[in-house]
């Protein structure tokens, strides 16, 4: 049976409001509710197929997942309600420590459609696999240049015993005696009746007689995989690297998950990121600052650089490196780096070096212009307080 369009079914146009969402849906509803259609067999199926509509449009991100995408942006996000398909995770028998690492993404997005929808369709699909997170961290310079990494991945795979299935032998599973496949359960609550998961079969509209050994009726269990994840260069903390159907296996020979890396990139010792560009602040001699001179200076692919400093240079000031930044994610120019100045007042001074100083201070002149102008704001702001 094809999926209704969904504005279809509650009789709206796509520029509905809202409000106008929720009327609509209120009159379907009324119009169709199975206790005042006993003699109408459909009308159970389209109540529920306007709840459905009604669950979708009445919220502002799957609306906008569905306008965008049809009914194809719900498919593999539902399935089987239940035990959360990530559940397994910390009880693994010595992957707790892992649990820290992952845990499921979107599960605000999806975990709403988990056994919601489909009642209309009789029974349901096996589960589909939860996405998982996987946080990793890279240094500035594999930021920059790429990098190739092996990550181990703690996650469920099919379980080879039962090739999935969950039943011992391969048998195949039962239609469940409590929700008769539907995956839900009514039960009367005042004037409403409400739809349950079904605690039987968690959902899942099918049980199994003989669970298998190896995963105790889950058709996955639990292993560590080592995965090879290419690091594009230009990488930023917050970039996600999507790899499709590496998250966790379905239940019971549902879809796998896809796995997500988070990437964060580490604080760097010597040059601090943003966006592209790259900052160094460098300390220079009081010395090489006042008569000029060159220096050298890192660069994030490990070269140098020189770098003329003009005479008379002050603290703070910055010189821009072209292209010498960190390389855009989506292609582009790359950033340039910045260098600020740092100047050092000598400290440790010998007699000799004392006496050398003194000496040229007492030869100084007009070699503090900045200080000459500030002391001299200074004193008018004195005289204008006696006024
Ligand atoms: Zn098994
Ligand atoms: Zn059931």
């Amino acid at each position: 049976m094809a999926k209704r369009d969904y504005y279809e079914v509650l009789g709206i146009s796509k520029g509905a409001s809202a409000d106008e969402i929720k009327k609509a849906y209120r009159k379907k509803a009324k119009e169709l509710h199975p206790d005042r259609n006993k003699d109408n067999p459909e009308s159970e199926a389209q109540f529920k197929e306007a709840g459905e509509a009604y669950d979708i449009l009445k919220d502002p991100e799957k609306k906008a997942a569905y306008d965008r995408f049809g009914h194809a942006a719900f498919e593999g996000g539902m399935g089987g309600g239940g035990p959360r398909p990530g559940g397994g995770f910390g009880g693994g028998a010595g992957q707790g420590d892992f649990a820290s690492a992952f845990s499921d993404v979107f599960d605000d997005l999806f975990g709403d459609f988990m056994g919601g929808g489909r009642a209309g369709g009789g029974r349901q699909r096996a589960a589909r696999g939860s996405d998982l997170r996987y946080n990793l961290r890279v240094t500035l310079e594999e930021a920059f240049n790429g990098s190739q990494k092996t990550i181990n991945v703690p996650t469920s795979v099919q379980c080879d015993a039962c090739n999935g299935s969950g039943a011992e032998g391969g048998a195949e599973p039962t239609t469940c005696p409590t929700c008769s496949g539907m995956g839900k359960v009514r039960a009367q609550q005042g004037f409403f009746t409400v739809e349950r998961t079904c605690p039987t079969c968690s959902g899942l509209g099918q049980i199994i007689k003989n669970p298998c050994n190896t995963c105790h009726g889950q058709g996955r269990v639990e292993k560590e995989r080592a995965l090879n994840v290419n690091i594009p260069a230009g990488v930023e903390t917050g970039t996600r690297i999507r790899l499709a159907g590496e998250g966790e296996a379905g239940m019971r020979g549902g879809p796998a998950g896809d796995l997500y890396i988070f990437i964060e990139v580490a604080k760097h010792d010597i040059f601090e990121r943003e966006d592209t560009n790259l900052f160094c602040r460098v300390p220079v001699s009081m010395t090489t600052a006042a008569l000029g001179g060159d220096i050298e200076v890192p660069t994030i692919d490990g070269g140098r650089s020189r770098v003329k400093i003009p005479a008379g240079s002050q603290s703070g000031r910055q010189m821009r490196l072209r292209n010498k930044g960190m390389p855009a994610l989506r292609g582009g120019s790359s950033g340039d780096m910045f260098i600020e100045l740092a100047v050092e007042t000598p400290v440790n001074l010998t007699s000799r070096q004392k006496e050398l100083l003194r000496e040229f201070d007492s030869l100084s002149e007009d070699n503090n212009p900045e200080s000459k102008s500030f002391f001299s704001s200074v004193k008018s702001f004195w005289d204008g307080m006696k006024g």
